[in-house]
């Protein structure tokens, strides 16, 4: 098992910025592949396999290190600074 990701406690309970799509690539008329929800800000990026990458851009721009897929039915996240993924999907600590 790889070391357990300490990440998650920046995990918010968020509400997804553009639930339409990704953020940039509505923006610009793109398209994308798959997309990421950021856990930090709700930001909504496409994925690695997408062209543009917005939610690894997301990353390096705000380095919110926590992100899940935004697909329903899909429960896992992924952490870009340990580069593992997180499943279940972590929840926001209680406040
Ligand atoms: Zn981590
Ligand atoms: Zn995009
Ligand atoms: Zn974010």
């Amino acid at each position: 098992m790889p070391a357990e990701c300490r990440h998650v406690d920046q995990v918010r309970n968020v509400t997804p910025q553009t639930p339409e799509g990704c953020e940039e690539c509505l923006k610009s008329g793109d398209t994308w592949v798959q997309l990421r929800e950021c856990l930090v800000c709700g930001h909504i990026g496409c994925c690695d396999s997408s062209k543009n990458k917005h939610a690894t851009q997301h990353f390096h721009a705000t380095r919110h290190p926590v992100m899940r897929s935004y697909r329903s039915g899909d429960d896992w996240a992924w952490c870009y600074v340990d580069e593992q993924y997180l499943r279940p999907v972590p929840q926001p600590r209680a406040a």
